[in-house]
């Protein structure tokens, strides 16, 4: 049975698989230094902003790395091989997205490149609605551009949303319009109701893209399915860091767009006039956004991402990180100090994203503590969705104050930032479970070191 999480009543689905064990990625044994001078093994979890490699994704790069050759332009039997991969990686990322036949796949450098290139491509004077929650890549790209931009306010339920959007969409009027909506937040892990916005976008003759930065490394992304225009994500965030990322969608707006970048690649033909000036001839189809030598390591990366999740099964996969999410939930839910950060209701489902606010604690101090205490990687902050984690904070905020500030000086019980935790395929449950361990023995015990800002870091004063 599918494990689609994309309705506003995901909750309500279940799933047939057994959860699979970890998948194997690069840096699991990799012991880092504690600031007692012991060594631990580190618990990687800041997934949300770049997760490990998968070994076999490493293995795949490692295995292709001495027939690596020039793409599209040249005529040695390793160019000819690395193309025929590249365009194979093109072919695994769209039966990966579940594509429709005339859809294309554009390889960038990541999802802001993705939604850069789109906001770039959308046709003169579209009206341009996104909700003010979304990560900076996916608010921000459509300004400047002379297009019509409305943030619609955080809804605080999945049907607030699509209600908030229908609203806007029927005082929209004629004329080309566009959608932006995220997956899953890469600041609470909440899913939204994707289907639902893009059926309420199409009622309404507006198109829509999925930004699944967080979704794709954790659910399977069918964008006949979800019925999206297009979808945008990054490699470095599903266990293929090699500098890639990818566009997905139709081809009609990306067409009649003047290519993203002018180059070789991009053009199909160029030629001197009599005038003296040049005339260009540009590429229809991926080539014309793909100008330059193209990351044939970073796209087949990215294909062999895919194949080891496809492999692994996406339900079981997902069945796993939901026992994680569980485990980490109910182990916080013990310690009262702890507020976790929601949109949509603790109980909403999410990817193995979440955010938090300890009573009494400056997050970047928090954070630091358990990095130099405990060998584990979170982050902390506003997590480039400023206007999200001020919502969920509670009002505007100050710049967060020094890390080692006494707790008095913190406006109140207020927070000024938060910390994040985050996980996927990789994630053995140790990790969780040392996690909450370290939450709660902060919390009640304290740091163990002082701490000073330096450089605009958190850092364990070690000057004795
Ligand atoms: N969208 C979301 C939801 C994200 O979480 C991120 C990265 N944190 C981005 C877009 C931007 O991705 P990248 O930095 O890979 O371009």
């Amino acid at each position: 049975m599918s494990s689609y999480p994309n309705t506003a009543d995901a909750a309500a689905q279940t799933l047939d698989d057994a959860p699979c064990q970890p998948l194997a990625v690069l840096g699991r044994e990799v012991e880092v230094p504690l600031v007692s001078g012991e060594k631990v093994v580190y618990a990687a979890l800041d997934y949300a902003a770049s997760a490990p490699a998968l070994q076999r994704v490493w293995d795949d790069v490692a295995a292709y790395a001495p027939y690596y050759g020039s793409v599209h332009r040249g005529a040695g039997y390793l160019s000819q091989l690395s193309t025929d991969l590249f365009e194979q990686s093109r072919a695994t990322v769209a039966d990966f997205l579940d594509l429709r036949e005339d859809d294309q796949v554009v390889f960038t450098r990541a999802t802001t490149d993705s939604l850069n290139l789109l906001a770039g491509a959308v046709p003169a004077d579209t009206r341009v609605y996104a909700f003010e929650t979304e990560h900076h890549a996916s608010l921000l790209p459509w300004r400047g551009r002379g297009l019509d931009v409305h943030y619609l306010r955080a809804p605080r339920s999945p049907e607030q949303a699509v209600a908030a959007l229908e609203a806007a969409l029927a005082e929209s009027g004629q004329g080309p319009k566009l959608v932006c909506v995220t997956g899953a937040s890469n600041v609470t892990g909440e899913i939204w109701p994707v289907r639902e916005l893009a059926e309420t976008a199409h009622r309404h003759g507006a198109r829509i893209v999925l930004d699944a930065a967080q979704l794709a490394p954790h659910h399977p992304v069918s964008v006949r399915e979800l019925d999206v225009d297009w979808v945008a994500f990054s490699g470095h965030k599903l266990y293929a860091p090699f500098g890639a990322g990818v566009l997905a969608g139709r081809g009609d707006w990306l067409d009649a767009a003047e290519p993203y970048l002018a180059g070789g690649g991009a053009s199909r033909t160029v030629a001197r006039e009599a005038d003296g000036s040049v005339a260009v001839e540009w590429h229809r189809g991926p080539a014309r956004h793909e100008a330059g030598s193209p990351n044939v390591i970073g796209a087949y990366a990215i294909a062999s991402a895919c194949r080891a999740l496809r492999e692994a099964g996406f339900d079981s996969l997902v069945a796993r990180e939901r026992q994680l999410i569980a485990r980490l939930r109910a182990g916080l839910a013990a310690i009262p100090e702890v507020r976790v950060l929601t949109l949509f209701g603790e109980d909403h489902p999410r990817v193995g994203v979440l955010s938090f606010v300890v009573r009494g604690w400056n997050s970047s101090h928090f954070s630091a503590a358990l990095s130099a205490e405990y060998g584990i990687g979170v982050r902390d902050g506003l997590f480039c969705a400023h206007p999200l984690v001020r919502t969920l904070l509670g009002g505007e905020q100050s710049e967060p104050s020094e890390c080692g500030a006494p707790e008095a000086s913190l406006p109140g019980e207020r927070s000024l930032n938060a910390i994040r935790v985050s996980f996927g395929a990789g994630t053995p449950d140790e990790h969780v479970d040392r996690f909450v361990a370290a939450v709660r023995e902060l919390v009640t015990q304290g740091a163990q070191w002082a701490y000073r800002t330096e450089g605009g870091r958190c850092v364990p004063d070690t000057r004795r």
